[in-house]
């Protein structure tokens, strides 16, 4: 094992020890003996009273409850405030909700132009393909339409969408999510991404996955030989902490990486799971290790029954603070706010020009030095291609 390896521990069987490692390894397997009720998970953990009252009540109404064996084993059995636990056991504060807590707090519905196609951005598309997850994460942004005991059931119809995809030249992008894309099977990823691929206008596609983290064994060569017929295609994963990126995530990750693939990380600030600098740097060094580029660091967004979860934007700034300058530039993610009610991304950064004097900008570097850069005089017009900031 060399040095860079030690960190990726494989997480091991855990209580599945009798199992066959042909069986561990195949995802169908890790699918059909997830983790979902108060028995079963009772039987392998010491819960919290509230942990127990959540998976009661928040799992039969809110959102499911389903946990991969795999990553159970990351899990503490003892520790209810393990990072890991945090994200995936629910809780009883699930069943409270804060009077700014919304069921569509990206105002999704709103630019629905089909069934599970979102259309916000002038040129890009989100496309919703399936309501189903690996696991369930307990502060998920579309727990209304995830897992099926939510309100809403996500329609997802691929001819009206693809019909409007042929139709709007103006979308170049197309971003596959839902639920996650990965766990439809090889058949149907094939037909869906041939189909996108025959729209002579839509550039590149783009997969926002879990299943690397929570389900890695998804991950089989004959997948990875399949993506790569659709370049350019990119992938973004969502790990949180560190302790989630294991030797098998890390060898699952090598080889849609090997497949060409370039891969981001989203990672959702979360209270208990990763609200330090310490700990965000744990992860982002160990993402580009394996090969992942962090992308965005969302600020929780305002789904129900998640303001336990939720850390403050002022913390959020200061963790983005102690990462810029003491770390590689492209580890640092974009920490970013989805606008309430249907706003898209707004970008959260710390201020690093701090005043203005005689003409001269004062920026302030990553030490809280003072400099001072003498700002060139705009030309009349603004900068040339770019929106003239009128306030409309
Ligand atoms: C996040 C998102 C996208 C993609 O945004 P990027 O900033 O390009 O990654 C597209 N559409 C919707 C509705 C989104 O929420």
């Amino acid at each position: 094992m060399s040095c860079r390896d030690r960190d990726f521990r494989s997480a091991g069987k855990g209580f599945w020890a009798h199992i066959s490692d042909e069986q561990w390894n195949d995802w169908r397997w890790q699918l059909r003996h997830r983790l979902t009720s108060l028995e079963e998970i009772a039987g392998l953990l010491t819960l919290t009273d509230s942990e127990r009252r959540g998976i009661l009540l928040a799992s039969s109404r809110k959102l499911a409850l389903a946990i991969t064996p795999y990553f159970f084993t990351l899990l503490s059995p003892e520790d209810p405030d393990c990072p890991v636990r945090r994200q995936v056991i629910p809780r009883s504060e699930e069943l409270l909700r804060a009077p700014y807590e919304m069921s569509d707090p990206c105002g999704e519905d709103g630019n629905m132009v089909a069934p599970g196609l979102v259309h916000r951005y002038p040129d890009r598309v989100l496309f919703l393909v399936t309501d189903r997850c690996a696991s369930y994460c307990r502060y998920c942004t579309r727990s209304r339409i995830v897992s099926g005991v939510g309100e809403q059931h996500l329609t997802v119809d691929v001819d009206r969408a693809l019909a409007y995809l042929w139709e709007h030249r103006e979308v170049r992008d197309v971003l596959l999510s839902g639920g996650d894309p990965l766990l439809l099977s090889d058949g149907r990823l094939r037909e869906l991404l041939g189909r996108l691929r025959e729209i002579p206008h839509i550039e590149i596609v783009r997969i926002g996955t879990r299943v690397p983290i929570f389900l890695p064994q998804r991950l089989t060569r004959d997948l990875c030989e399949l993506l790569r017929t659709f370049h350019p295609l990119w992938i973004n994963i969502h790990a949180n902490h560190a302790a989630e990126l294991t030797a098998e995530v890390r060898d699952a990750l090598g080889r849609l990486a090997d497949a060409g693939i370039p891969l981001g990380n989203q990672s959702v600030l979360l209270r208990g799971v990763n609200d330090s600098a310490g700990a965000v740097r744990d992860l982002v060094h160990k993402l580009v290790r394996a090969r992942v580029r962090p992308y965005y660091l969302y600020q929780c967004d305002l789904i129900e029954g998640t303001d336990h979860l939720r850390v403050p934007i002022e913390e959020g700034i200061q963790i983005m603070r102690a990462l810029r300058g003491y770390t590689t530039g492209f580890a640092v993610p974009q920490y970013v706010v989805d606008g309430p009610g249907g706003g898209g991304k707004i970008p959260l950064n710390p201020e690093y020009i701090v005043g203005e004097e005689g003409g001269q900008l004062l920026l302030q570097n990553f030490l809280g030095k003072l400099y001072r850069y003498p700002s060139p005089r705009s030309s009349p017009g603004g900068a040339e291609g770019t929106p003239s900031g009128r306030a409309s």
